[in-house]
């Protein structure tokens, strides 16, 4: 599987005239060689890890039949060693994750070799999802969807925030993730207007909506899910804004089909928005990719120029986030495939 895609990004590195490679995002590495430990890849007519002692036997193991280099000199000496090794003119870089001192060692160790910037170039390659992938994005969104009902039933008032997040965390981890996808946001009452708060030291009250998105990490793959729960009964103002954001979710899963444009999604569901006085409120992009990152390829926004293409998974997760009141996003993690948007979580949305 792996030796497939380091074909394909050979075959994109031979259109920019590159002989050589450097992935250094952890996601890129593990992508081409199965290696989760520190280090980089470099990527030629062959393959090496280039890490360290403490890594050689995960590396083994991980990456069987993939050179491994540990010498001395650290992951950068050793990349740099290879480069001028293999005789490479032109070596890509990533941009996005290489650091300025990186890129300025590498070069001093590999003077002759001219490094190219290069963005975007991997996570393009893994915008449309292998069915293997889609099953490991399936399999982490399960995981995240048993933790979810496990906990939902103790998320009643006088529990903290921090208390939500930790449990549902820790239920995650033991239904085999690797870790959290990213740090959980659990928003209640007021704290629902910030789209990305931080689980604090608030008990949750009765009437309280509560803000729930997390995800599970499993074998790389993210998972990334949002409920809005209500705590006891709500008042008119909460319903409308809770059905409102259903609607324009349902809206934007409405047009995701291949051949659309990611924008058409952001904007079906910013149309709904608008029809309900909400739109102002809606502060951020629709929707976005989800693979070995929880946040890729492609953007689901207003100013995206992606087309959605089988294969691809996507959030759409529209929110009204309404300061000194609180706030509702509901988030859906789909496959895009010919029959339209396939859903990969089954928490429910019953309020
Ligand atoms: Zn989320
Ligand atoms: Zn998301």
């Amino acid at each position: 599987m792996s030796d497939q895609r380091r074909k394909q990004l050979r075959a994109r590195m031979g259109e920019e005239n590159l002989d050589a490679f450097v992935v250094s995002k952890p996601a890129n590495v593990r992508y081409l060689t199965g290696f989760t430990g520190e280090g980089l890849v470099v990527v030629d007519a062959e393959v090496a890890i280039c890490t360290d002692s403490r890594f050689t036997v995960q590396a083994a193991e991980e990456a069987p039949g993939i050179e491994c280099l540990s010498g001395e000199g650290g992951h950068l000496g050793q990349a740099a060693e290879r480069l001028v090794s293999v005789g490479a003119r032109r070596a890509g870089f990533e941009a996005d994750a290489m650091t300025y001192a990186g890129f300025e060692t590498l070069q001093e160790k590999a003077p002759e070799v001219e490094l190219v910037s290069t963005r975007q170039t991997l996570e393009r390659q893994r915008i449309v999802k292998e069915p293997e992938e889609v099953e490991l994005v399936a399999a982490a969104a399960a995981i995240a969807d048993q933790a979810f009902e496990t906990v939902r039933p103790q998320i009643q008032p006088g529990m903290t925030e921090r208390e939500v997040a930790i449990e549902l965390e820790r239920q995650m981890l033991l239904g085999g993730a690797e870790k959290p996808s990213f740090p959980s946001i659990v928003a209640s009452g007021p704290n629902g207007a910030k789209p990305h708060a931080t689980p604090g030291e608030r008990k949750l009250e009765a009437g309280d909506l509560v803000v729930v998105d997390f995800g599970a990490q499993a074998n790389g793959y993210c998972s990334d899910c949002t409920r809005t729960l209500a705590l006891g009964e709500l008042d008119e103002r909460q319903r409308e804004v809770w059905h409102a954001v259903r609607e324009a979710q349902l809206a934007g899963l409405g047009v995701v089909a291949p051949g659309c444009p990611a924008a058409d999604v952001d904007a079906a569901a910013r149309e709904l928005l608008r029809k309900r006085g909400f739109v102002e409120e809606f502060s951020h992009s629709v929707g976005h990719g989800v693979g070995l990152e929880v946040h890729e390829l492609p953007g689901v926004s207003a100013r995206s120029e992606e087309v959605l293409a089988a294969g691809m998974i996507i959030t759409v997760e529209p929110g009204v986030y309404i300061k000194g009141w609180g706030g509702v996003r509901l988030e859906e993690l789909v496959l895009v495939t010919e029959d339209g948007p396939q859903a990969l979580t089954r928490a429910a949305y019953d309020l």
